[in-house]
């Protein structure tokens, strides 16, 4: 089905950083969830701010969702792997996320919104990832999309690899969505055991690998299922060559670094202290999330 799909060979590929485990933790009304990209990492892995990987068949662990909360000065993306979640905010934007559909939201200048589950039992899985937004687009307006499974981009390689480009550019596909400052790649990569995959990435560009089915190996380096794979910047390096060990299923996340000052105050990430004093003070009188 992909006959002319543009493949550019990665001559050498990154090598594994590190493995990072993730921190278990709870958020929003109690949601138990795996902050796989801690605080910690966030100079490291600019512009990436957050990923929270969740997954439970335990209604307990879900269902109290994340009820009205604000956001402002970045992007969220949350990708569901199985279930069903509601998403309402003080933009007026409303939709239903579900299995393998993807929500993309920019909360710019500001939005108050809810993500609460629409299920009492069955399995809730996936992953929400923060992405940081450059300076001069922290205040715009926010945005928002949601992405139905069947409306995002997918190729198959020769190997039988089945890539969904979230964001970015692979193999000659272009993602569901692109960013022009921090050039976010996002993708879901199934792959049968024994299958390669090659990524070309420009070596200035943060990446990482997190594997959530199976086990891969990144340049002889074993990763394996809930671990993250910080990839090495390496200059000679021009992208990364994943093998499968067994059947695998991994995200693939790569992105340009605003190397900007980075202030967070929980649900709001701006460059300075004093920007963040001001989201508080908008929140707290009901400014934040005002349409204009
Ligand atoms: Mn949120």
């Amino acid at each position: 089905m992909n006959a002319s799909l543009a493949t550019v060979p990665v001559i050498l590929s990154r090598t594994v950083e590190r493995l990072v485990a993730g921190q278990a933790t709870s958020d929003g009304a109690g949601v138990k969830l795996t902050r796989v990209l801690t605080q910690d990492l966030q100079r490291r892995l600019d512009p990436f701010l957050m990923l929270d990987a969740f997954g439970s068949d335990n209604p307990n662990d879900y269902i109290a969702g994340f009820p009205d909360h604000p956001h402002r000065g970045f992007e969220t993306v949350t990708y569901m792997i199985a279930g069903h979640m509601r998403h309402l905010d003080s933009a007026g934007h409303e939709g239903l996320l579900e299995n393998g559909g993807v929500q993309w939201m920019t909360a710019g200048k500001g939005v108050i919104h809810s993500e609460i589950p629409q299920q009492e039992e069955g399995v809730m899985e996936g992953f929400q990832l923060w992405l940081n937004l450059p300076k001069r687009d922290k205040m715009n307006e926010p945005w928002y999309r949601d992405f139905p499974n069947q409306e995002l981009p997918q190729f198959v390689t020769p190997q039988g690899v089945a890539a969904t480009v979230i964001a970015g550019h692979s193999h000659g596909i272009q993602g569901a969505v692109t960013r022009d400052g921090t050039e976010p790649l996002y993708l879901d990569l199934h792959l049968p055991a024994g299958a390669r995959f090659e990524q070309p990435l420009p070596a200035g560009h943060n990446a990482f690998v997190y594997v959530y089915r199976g086990e891969v190996s990144v340049s002889g380096q074993s990763v394996p299922a809930q671990r993250m794979a910080i990839l090495k910047n390496e200059p000679q390096a021009d992208g990364v060559v994943i093998q499968a060990s067994a059947d695998a299923k991994i995200l693939l996340i790569a992105g340009k670094p605003l190397n900007e000052p980075i202030a967070q105050y929980g649900p709001f990430v701006m460059n300075t202290q004093q920007e963040i004093f001001q989201a508080i003070n908008d929140y707290r009188d009901g400014r934040l999330g005002e349409t204009a």
